[in-house]
């Protein structure tokens, strides 16, 4: 098959990840019998100082018309003076909105060879972790109505059922893939919101009744991710919930360069790209993991491609590589040998077959 993908490297190492992560798709392509077309496209800071906004409407075209998206990282100190809907940031929300990116996945996945780099004791993630936190990602208080009358402020948060019906339909499809079990976290005991949103995934489950579903308040859900992490599958929430306890979840792994991400809409449809900003400390120098960019690709050709096998391709060529003594400076321990960023994604490459 031929699948045509938007290529938006970005700013700092995003160029340098996007790369190796596009050697690592077209290894796996010919590997496979598949084709993949790229169509390379400005966002963030290079759009800002190439055509003088982050978002130019070419982009948001292209990526429309193509099958996914592939998105490196933008930002960067030179364009911090900028303000509002002028800074590379802003070029993401355009596309999530744009592109009606409704589920943000967040898995996060501790791999045994590196439990070491775990901030937990060893025994709480024994054999490894691997969590798939599922969050709303274009409702909720982000977009309700906000403002201020004097010494005063407010936010509001709002759901219906149609948005929290699809989110938790997103949820029940992918554990359907795992290991069955869903944690909907909310706050129910608080929020006139979150029992809306209790009910509704409460319905929902009735579509799935091999699934597992189990709520959870917030303030525990928190607590729980650190007391005991192994006990979570796939935890669907609320877009400001899943903002924190997806960075909670992804730093019980300890490395910011190994997690991916994916942002879908119901047609598959997605935008993929590493959690990690566009570390302008160490871009251009050959030090970026692109492992959490290659291993967003994977996401894509699980979820836009249905391409499962190909996928497992990836990762398992991630694993093996890990299995083997190279890391790049962020994964790096005692014993081990060093590699830079294009080094980490020929090996990848090399691990393919
Ligand atoms: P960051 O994630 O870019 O960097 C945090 C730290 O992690 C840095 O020390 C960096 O060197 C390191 N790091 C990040 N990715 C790495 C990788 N793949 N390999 C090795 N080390 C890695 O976060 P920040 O410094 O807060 O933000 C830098 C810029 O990125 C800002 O302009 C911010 O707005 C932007 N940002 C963009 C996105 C995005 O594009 N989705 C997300 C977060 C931040």
């Amino acid at each position: 098959m031929n699948y045509t993908i938007a290529v938006i490297p970005g700013d700092g190492i995003g160029p340098d990840i996007i790369d190796e992560t596009v050697k690592v798709l077209d290894a796996v392509g010919s590997a496979c019998g598949h084709r993949f077309t790229y169509e390379q496209l400005l966002a963030g800071g290079a759009a800002i100082d190439k055509v003088g906004t982050p978002l130019p409407e070419k982009t948001l075209e292209v990526c429309r018309n193509s099958d996914s998206v592939l998105l490196g990282s933008v930002g960067g100190p030179a364009w911090d003076h900028l303000g509002g809907a002028m800074r590379p940031e802003a070029a993401l929300l355009g596309l999530r909105s744009g592109l009606g990116l409704y589920a943000n996945l967040r898995p996060a996945v501790l791999y045994p060879q590196l439990s070491g780099a775990c901030p937990l004791k060893q025994t709480k993630v024994e054999g490894g972790l691997d969590i798939m936190v599922v969050r709303e990602l274009t409702g909720g208080i982000y977009f309700g109505k906000r403002g201020r009358t004097g010494e005063k402020a407010f936010d509001t948060m709002e759901y219906s059922v149609d948005e929290v019906q699809r989110i938790a339909l997103t949820a029940f499809d992918i554990a359907m893939k795992r290991s069955r079990r869903v944690v909907s976290v909310d706050k129910a005991n608080i929020l006139e919101t979150s029992r809306l949103w209790r009910e509704t995934v409460k319905e929902v489950s009735k579509g799935y009744p091999e699934v597992e579903l189990s709520h959870m308040y917030v303030d525990n859900a928190a607590m729980q991710l650190i007391w005991n992490p192994k006990q979570f599958d796939v935890i669907v929430t609320s877009n400001m919930f899943g903002d924190i306890l997806s960075d909670e979840a992804s730093m019980i792994t300890g490395s910011i360069g190994m997690l991916p991400s994916a942002s879908l809409r119901k047609d598959k449809f997605g935008m993929y790209e590493p959690i990690h900003g566009s570390a302008p400390d160490i871009a251009g120098t050959d030090r970026a993991n692109p492992i959490a960019a290659v291993l967003s690709a994977a996401m894509m050709l699980r979820y836009s491609f249905s391409l499962s096998r190909e996928a497992d391709i990836i990762e398992n060529a991630v694993s093996k590589v890990l299995d083997g003594p190279w890391r790049t400076a962020d994964i790096m321990s005692e014993g081990m040998t060093l590699v830079g960023t294009r080094k980490m994604g020929e090996l990848i490459s090399q691990h393919i077959s």
